[in-house]
């Protein structure tokens, strides 16, 4: 393994260094600064948001959190539930790099990226926060414990959901954002995925009504 990461690591510095963008999503959204947070632990994600010249961060809605020290809560509980903590970065982003060395007087850019822009995507995430029982699932902080404690998920693994999703997490999600009620159909509603979420999601009851909603449509997506 060491020896794949040595030759990745090789390839991609290149990469990094003469990337004209740099795009990466977000695992927080503070409201009132506008701050993005990433954790990580490979360093990829710090070099993605401060060598090249512009920085998109591309992020679904329900990752936005009131304040920045809401959001700052964010990484740390996703790390520890991924079993990563502490994580080796924390990257807090709110805007393009500046410096205020001289007098105090804020000038951009400074060493790291010009421009700075973040783009926030819907794609069912609105319609499913009007939903009672669907809402629950987007507090879901994707740190994937709820997999690992899932006995559908040990047996099958990865194929289970629509790409990106899998997992219990990725059942739930793959209705949100695809309308497909196939994946939630797979759970046998074991209980261990809500024992263990960090979140506190019902996730069986989530799928028990997705698994509702597939069968009273006939098979049809009725959700989008
Ligand atoms: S559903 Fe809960 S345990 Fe599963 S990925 Fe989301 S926050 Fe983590």
């Amino acid at each position: 393994v060491e020896d794949m990461v040595a030759v990745v690591r090789k390839f991609l510095r290149d990469k990094f260094v003469k990337a004209d963008v740099g795009i990466t999503g977000a695992n927080a959204i503070a409201a009132d600064t506008g701050s993005v947070l990433l954790v990580e632990n490979e360093g990829n994600i710090r070099f993605t948001t401060v060598a090249p010249q512009i920085h998109i961060a591309i992020a679904g809605v329900e990752k936005i959190l009131p304040t920045l020290a809401d959001a700052m809560i964010e990484p740390l509980v996703q790390s520890a539930y991924a079993g990563l903590y502490p994580p080796t970065y924390v990257n807090l982003t709110s805007g393009p790099s500046s410096t205020a060395d001289i007098e105090h007087n804020r000038v951009r850019p400074a060493h790291g990226p010009k421009e700075f822009h973040l783009i926030l995507v819907d794609n069912g995430r609105v319609k499913a926060n009007k939903d009672n029982i669907l809402r629950e699932a987007l507090l879901c902080i994707r740190c994937g414990r709820c997999h690992f404690h899932c006995p559908i998920y040990r047996a099958i693994g990865n194929i289970w959901g629509d790409p990106p999703y899998s997992g219990p997490m990725g059942a739930m999600w793959s209705y949100i954002v695809k309308g497909d009620t196939k994946p939630a159909m797979y759970c046998v509603h074991s209980g261990n995925c809500k024992e263990v979420c960090p979140m506190r999601i019902n996730i069986p009851r989530v799928l028990e009504y997705i698994k509702n909603l597939g069968l009273h449509s006939k098979g049809k997506l009725d959700y989008k």
